[in-house]
């Protein structure tokens, strides 16, 4: 899958589109996301193009993928849920239900978070 350059994290990283940034560097971006599912619901982004985590892991730098899990981690602790516990989880492609084609972990927290997954399909 083509990388689309119209997705709405690409108009979030180039500017146009605003958000509710919580950490940003060289690689990465996190923000708030709009419709949070927990207290604390943070999409961290990488600054690269990847359509989503296959695309990632197959083809970003070791660099931008250092960056980012590292990333994700202070976030975790800066955001207070590193003792509590938080999950992270990443959608890819149709089954997996990824809406925005942009790579992004979502990261949960806050609250005592229900099992990993519905156990039927929706
Ligand atoms: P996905 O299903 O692709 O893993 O999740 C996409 C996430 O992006 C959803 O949780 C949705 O609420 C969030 N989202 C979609 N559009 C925007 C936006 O314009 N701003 C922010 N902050 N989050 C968004």
């Amino acid at each position: 899958m083509a990388y689309d350059d119209t997705n709405i994290f690409a108009r979030i990283l180039r500017g146009e589109v605003p958000c509710d940034k919580v950490y940003e560097d060289e690689h990465v971006l996190a923000f708030n996301d709009i419709n949070a599912q927990t207290p604390v619901h943070v999409l961290v982004v990488p600054k690269g193009r990847y359509v989503s985590m296959d695309d990632f892991a197959a083809n970003a730098p070791d660099e931008e993928i250092v960056a980012f899990v590292r990333a994700v981690g202070k976030i975790a602790r800066d955001q207070g849920v590193a003792e509590s516990g938080y999950r992270f989880l990443s959608n890819h492609g149709e089954d997996g239900r990824q809406e925005v084609p942009h790579f992004h972990v979502h990261l949960f927290g806050g609250r005592r978070l229900g099992r990993m997954i519905t156990p039927i399909a929706q």
